[in-house]
């Protein structure tokens, strides 16, 4: 493990403890095979004068829902040590008790609530204090041997805890085992199943203690396994690692995914999302060790044993779903499967949480994972890849034992690691959508694409300009070049997509040209057919490839983006309007064909939209003066006398594919300022 410490770094921090202790803090939760997404904690002991000027003790410890990567002074809680101290001592400490008075010995109010291991950081008597759930160590004590295996590796200078509930219980135990230890020979503390506590009065020897630690472990499990046994046993090679028993004699995995492999994810992903009560996104990961993973024989076993530390349990569940051929029927084995572990494990107050997974072995294939966001998703697909090497890692060493399911479920149900998931509960209205809009790298498309993110969903961004690829700098947001008019494109950008997100709830059919003006006496055909190409045939080819999709979406729903020219068309646009008639007539039809499966089919007319790629300046002069109008006039000609934008529309398109026209199929809505004519 590499030691991160940098000296002219540091040195400017020197003097100042809180900040030597915020940048010790981020060396550790830059590395996740230290700790991942808000897991671990730290601490500084320091003495202040208060207001009269008299000193007092405080632990300044990581306060709860901050992360050690991106902490901040701010994100410690300074409590008073003595308080702490004392709690200790105290026989039994409910969890709301001590939450309570451990607030109530804060010296700032405005800070985060302390760690649930505050009270263990007080009572260890050095200034820092680092605690993490180093994968190399919990692996180890993941496995039947650990005993032996922990012996060898640091011999009698650690401290070993068998596992516990963290909080009080842990503090406590901790408090009682160490009455008689002299703290000055301890390295460190290793707690079984869950991680490891260095500590000194310096920090850098405290940091440097937690590297030596987890470096002992690395070296022992590359001792033990071979080389590879820190990376992903990648898939390529996996043929020539069989003779090294590294789990791959059991080995063997299917191709790519094949048009309906691809409509089962759709069909997991709305499995998922029924049991969520709420739309789920989904990914497909079939990265070498994701994918080698899931062909060995005995994975249905190994991904459900449990997790690599307990306090993953609240973003993964216990366990993974395991699926076979039928994949749906293997969502509600799941599901049937934790409202048993529930009701093994509930005293009977419990409320039964969601019995959704939130990741699945696809046997032969790879891994899934869900989240209700994208950044959830994104947290477990990296807890989960520390799992499986975990996983493969213990299995070399013997078998992967994790805890037992009354301890996991104990965190899985206690209340002050729920707590860290309730923060800021207010949901946007697609949260967990799928959309796929066409045209949009430029604006009515473009506009939907960032409506449609704002509002809580993923987007598939399809266009033929290249720019599709760099302009949506987000997670969420996929942004591919597609030629609408080239079915075999657009089946690989979808099914790219459904292995991004997971399916499809919502299409936007708005890839649109506006060709060069002409009479039709005049019309020269290449245009004409390229008009009817793109703007009607292109939206075809799109709905035939996306309606499987859409029968297994989430209340989905499709907009078409037509134009006004529909009810109000103009002279000289016959090759623009004849195209966007048929593409209404297309859409209607759609909406009574696609009804009885529950999904919408409604139509936007825009007037024009002076913001967009069709709209140069060259064809707004013309349009204008065959109207004989300034061009601000023309811009304005509606009327409320308003110019309407692509983000006017991109808003009337979010509600069109959501809630509000849930009941609502076959409509035609103008956004154009009025117009008398369709009036
Ligand atoms: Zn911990």
């Amino acid at each position: 493990m590499k030691n991160l410490w940098n000296e002219s770094v540091a040195a400017k921090c020197r003097g100042d403890l809180l900040k030597l202790r915020v940048y010790t803090s981020r060396l550790l939760g830059e590395n996740a095979d230290l700790v991942l997404h808000g897991g671990g904690n730290t601490s500084v002991k320091l003495e202040e004068r208060d207001l009269f000027g008299d000193a007092r003790k405080l632990l300044y410890v990581k306060g709860s829902g901050w992360d050690l990567k991106t902490i901040e002074p701010e994100g410690f809680a300074s409590v008073k040590l003595d308080v702490l101290k004392r709690m200790a001592e105290l026989d039994r400490l409910s969890d709301m008790d001590m939450v309570k008075e451990q607030r109530s010995a804060m010296t700032n109010p405005f800070a985060p609530n302390p760690s649930v291991e505050a009270i263990l950081h007080a009572i260890i008597p050095f200034k820092f204090v680092e605690h993490t759930h180093a994968d190399a160590v919990v692996t180890i004590t993941n496995t039947p041997d650990w005993k032996t295996r922990i012996k060898e590796i640091y011999g009698a200078h650690v401290i070993i805890v068998p596992y516990v509930m963290p909080g009080f219980i842990l503090a406590k135990t901790i408090y009682e085992m160490t009455k008689d230890t002299d703290w000055a020979k301890c390295e460190g503390m290793i707690l079984l199943n869950h991680g490891v506590f260095t500590f000194d009065d310096d920090p850098k020897k405290s940091y440097e203690k937690m590297i030596m630690m987890v470096t002992q472990a690395e070296d022992y499990l590359v001792g033990e396994t071979g080389p590879d046994a820190l990376v992903g046993i990648p898939i390529e090679d996996s043929s020539d690692r069989r003779d090294r028993s590294l789990v791959g004699t059991r080995h063997g995995v299917s191709g790519p995914l094949s048009d309906e492999d691809h409509l089962n994810i759709a069909r997991m992903r709305h499995a998922v999302s029924e049991l969520k009560g709420s739309a789920m996104f989904a990914r497909f990961i079939d990265e070498s060790s994701q994918k080698y993973f899931s062909g060995l024989s005995d994975v249905p076993s190994l991904a459900t044993r449990g997790p690599l530390t307990p306090d993953h349990v609240i973003r993964t569940k216990r366990t993974a779903a395991i699926i076979d051929k039928d994949v749906v029927k293997s969502m509600k084995n799941f599901a049937k499967n934790y409202q048993d572990y529930f009701e093994k494990n509930t005293g009977g107050t419990l409320t039964c949480l969601d019995k959704a997974p939130r990741w699945a072995v696809w046997l032969k294939k790879g891994i899934l994972v869900f989240g209700c966001t994208v950044k959830e998703m994104n947290i477990v697909k990296d807890i989960t890849e520390h799992t499986i090497k975990a996983i493969q890692q213990a299995e070399n060493l013997g078998r992967w034992d994790a805890l037992p399911e009354k301890d996991i479920f104990e965190i899985e149900y206690w209340e002050l690691e729920q707590a860290k998931l309730k923060k800021g509960e207010n949901v946007p209205v697609l949260q967990g959508k799928v959309a796929v809009v066409t045209g949009a790298a430029s604006g009515i498309g473009r506009a939907c694409v960032e409506r449609l993110y704002a509002q809580g969903a993923s987007v598939v961004a399809l266009d033929i300009n290249s720019d599709v690829t760099g302009i949506f700098m987000k997670k969420g947001i996929l942004g591919l070049v597609c030629d609408v008019t080239d079915v075999t494109q657009i089946k690989n950008c979808i099914q790219k997509g459904v292995r991004m997100f997971g399916g499809i709830d919502i299409l936007v059919s708005n890839a649109g040209i506006f060709p060069v003006g002409g009479e039709i006496v005049d019309m020269d055909a290449e245009i004409w057919e390229r008009s009817i190409d793109i703007n009607l045939s292109s939206h075809q080819r799109f709905l035939q490839v996306c309606i499987p999709y859409l029968f297994l979406g989430i209340d989905a729903a499709i907009v078409i983006v037509a134009s006004k020219n529909v009810p109000a068309p103009g002279p000289g646009a016959s090759a623009y309007s004849v195209a966007k008639a048929g593409l209404t007539q297309l859409a209607r039809v759609a909406a009574l064909e696609l009804g009885g499966s529950g999904i919408r089919v409604n139509v936007v007319h825009p007037n024009q939209i002076f913001d967009t790629a069709i709209w140069t300046s060259r064809v707004l002069e013309s349009r204008a003066r065959h109207y004989g109008m300034s061009v601000e006039e023309y811009k304005t000609n509606n009327i409320l006398k308003v110019e309407i934008t692509s983000l006017d529309v991109a808003d009337l398109v979010c509600v069109m594919a959501g809630p509000v026209f849930a009941k609502t199929t076959g409509a035609q809505i103008p956004i154009d300022g009025g117009n008398e004519r369709v009036i």
